[in-house]
């Protein structure tokens, strides 16, 4: 019987341990959660069927999966559990984390007999809630086909690479996200500022070239509704952009349109905050244009 120990139920974390439950009760294994707020991992076994697990617990697991905010909060479960974990448990990292940080924790757990894999996700939590995620995971192939089995929440599993490629692929994909979002944003004002209709404008753009996510989903869904529901933090965008640009320095590569990416957003966080919504972002736009994009 295998014990699958999940870490870290925030927006992501809570729907893909509940697919590990589920798993686990159709498999004969045992879904194991921990959370930082007890209260919720509380709630999860209420809601899931999973179990409340102490640290000593978790330590002992066959495999640990984590999704935390970043690589600096896994390395403070690394710290909390280090001296419990017993060799052979594999270690799944689901966080949007760093590509040194994975080198460094694997490094750091194989003193412990214990193998880590880079292992961020793409699909946001409608995929999360679906158990539609694509994985991509970094580390050695033998250990990335053991882990294909310990990630009943993915429609896709892709191994992208050695430790660290993972994250770079997550991280490079995210500030895609970010520029697509933000060059629609000022072109969607621009066309509010001659008075076109933003809706009309997003049915054209999104049957030609020029649609992306942000203008299929993103833009009609939550900024010309006005709702910004907050589902993925402009905090947690800013990070990842942050990541891609230490990629594309440890590349030696040349990406200036990234870079100004980075300090554009950096300019919206510190403008709308970073607890928001990543969309309102645009409202930092709007600012910029002194109109609605709608
Ligand atoms: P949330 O902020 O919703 O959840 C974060 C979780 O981490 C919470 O369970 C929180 O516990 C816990 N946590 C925070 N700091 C620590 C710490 N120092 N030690 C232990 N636990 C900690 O984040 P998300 O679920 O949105 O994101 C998680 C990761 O997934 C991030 O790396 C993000 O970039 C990535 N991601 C997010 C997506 C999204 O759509 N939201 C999509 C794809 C990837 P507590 O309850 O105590 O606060």
């Amino acid at each position: 019987m295998t014990t699958t120990a999940f870490i870290g139920l925030g927006a992501m974390g809570y729907p893909m341990a509940a697919h590990l439950s589920r798993h686990a009760a159709e498999h004969g294994g045992a879904a194991l959660v921990w959370n930082r707020t007890a209260s919720k991992a509380h709630k999860h076994a209420a809601e899931h069927g999973s179990r409340v697990a102490s640290l000593s617990e978790l330590a002992q697991a066959d495999v640990i999966l984590s999704c935390l905010p970043t690589s600096a909060s896994v390395d403070e479960m690394i710290g909390r559990l280090e001296g419990q974990l017993r060799p052979g448990t594999l270690w799944i990292d689901c966080t949007s984390g760093h590509p040194d940080a994975a080198r460094t924790q694997r490094t750091r757990l194989a003193a412990h007999g214990v193998r880590f894999l880079d292992a961020p996700v793409s699909g946001g939590t409608s995929g999360a809630q679906q158990g539609t995620l694509t994985v991509m995971l970094g580390g050695p192939a033998d250990e990335v086909e053991e882990a294909r089995a310990a990630l009943p929440f993915a429609a896709k599993v892709v191994h992208v690479g050695d430790t660290g490629a993972g994250f770079a692929v997550k991280a490079i994909n995210n500030v895609l996200l970010a520029v697509n979002l933000w060059a629609a944003g000022e072109g969607l004002a621009a066309l509010a500022g001659l008075g076109v209709n933003v809706s009309a404008a997003l049915d054209v753009i999104n049957t030609s070239s020029g649609r992306s996510n942000a203008t299929e989903n993103l833009i009609p869904q939550r900024v010309v509704s006005r709702q910004f529901p907050v589902t993925f933090t402009l905090g947690l965008l800013a990070k990842d952009i942050g990541i891609a640009l230490d990629v594309v320095h440890a590349a030696k590569g040349s990406a200036p349109v990234l870079a100004q990416t980075g300090a554009l957003y950096d300019a919206a966080a510190r403008n709308v905050g970073t607890d928001v919504d990543h969309t309102a972002a645009l409202q930092f736009v709007e600012r910029m244009n002194a109109r609605e994009i709608r």
